[in-house]
């Protein structure tokens, strides 16, 4: 009988990434067995592209990434047999967003975004060094932004950008005007564009998707999964695990969680 051919789909900070160093060295073992057994690791993250592609260069992956918490799925070039790397957008594109925005300044509301600020005045705000804050100035579907009137006038702003078809989402610090969308699209999108090639290569299109994450917002992304594992972290307890699928739970924090759950997964499915 053929194996079970494998996805795996990983956020990253506080998943196969350590809370406080962001390290991943003790995941290792697991990683280099998904790498020598050829199964795609698709990373899955708020970060932005370029934050996310130094984090794969790093890993040595190169599979397809998932950016901005699903604004866009990145495809490198010969992936699914494309000339060259591809970006598929769910939801509004930064462009977009950045255009409705300007419209509502120009009625009156008050806020300062990345678009707003130099890489100096973020790297300033937010401790990042120059390099970084660039890296998180290029966006593909999402902008973050200081909230700078009454709470008054931004209840008014959120209902003005959702007569827009964007959301305005509170993070740590910023707010985030962004399309509509979860961080499940791109999950969805990229299993279907595998099962479409191993019925091509294998004529085979059965897929078993793994999702790895550590808090609420990974929620949709881990439902999305035949196999939803729950990484113990600061906020892990509040993400509620559907009870009917085959769902787990790491003993262990971070890039220990991920290396146990994934060795244990790969084992069962005889990797
Ligand atoms: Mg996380």
């Amino acid at each position: 009988m053929a194996r079970t051919r494998l996805i795996i789909f990983s956020d990253l900070d506080g998943t196969l990434l350590n809370h406080e160093n962001y390290g991943w060295q003790q995941a290792m073992p697991a990683l280099k067995r998904v790498e020598e057994a050829g199964i795609p690791l698709i990373l899955n993250s708020s970060k932005t592209a370029s934050e996310i592609r130094v984090v794969r260069q790093q890993l040595g992956n190169t599979d397809p990434f998932i950016v901005e918490n699903s604004a866009a799925v990145v495809v490198p070039a010969g992936t699914f047999g494309n000339e060259s790397e591809q970006i598929v957008h769910f939801g509004a594109s930064r462009t977009e967003v950045l255009k409705v925005l300007e419209a509502q300044r120009a009625s009156g509301a008050r806020f300062r975004g990345f678009a707003d600020m130099s890489d100096e005045e973020l790297a300033q705000f937010t401790g990042l060094d120059l390099e970084s804050a660039a890296r998180a100035r290029q966006r593909l579907g999402t902008e973050p932004l200081l909230w700078e009137g009454s709470e008054e006038e931004r209840v008014s702003f959120e209902a003005a950008l959702g007569a827009e078809n964007l959301r305005l989402v509170k993070g740590g610090r910023f707010y985030h005007a962004m399309g509509i969308f979860d961080k499940a699209d791109g999950a969805r999108f990229l299993q279907n564009k595998y099962r479409e090639q191993y019925q091509e290569l294998y004529g085979d299109e059965r897929v078993t998707a793994i999702a790895l994450g550590d808090s609420p917002n990974d929620q949709q992304m881990l439902e999305e999964a035949d196999i939803p594992v729950v990484i113990r972290g600061v906020n892990s307890s509040e993400v509620q695990l559907p009870s009917e699928k085959h769902a787990m739970r790491s003993l262990k924090p971070g890039p220990e969680g991920w290396n146990e759950c994934v060795l244990n997964l790969l084992f069962e499915y005889g990797y």
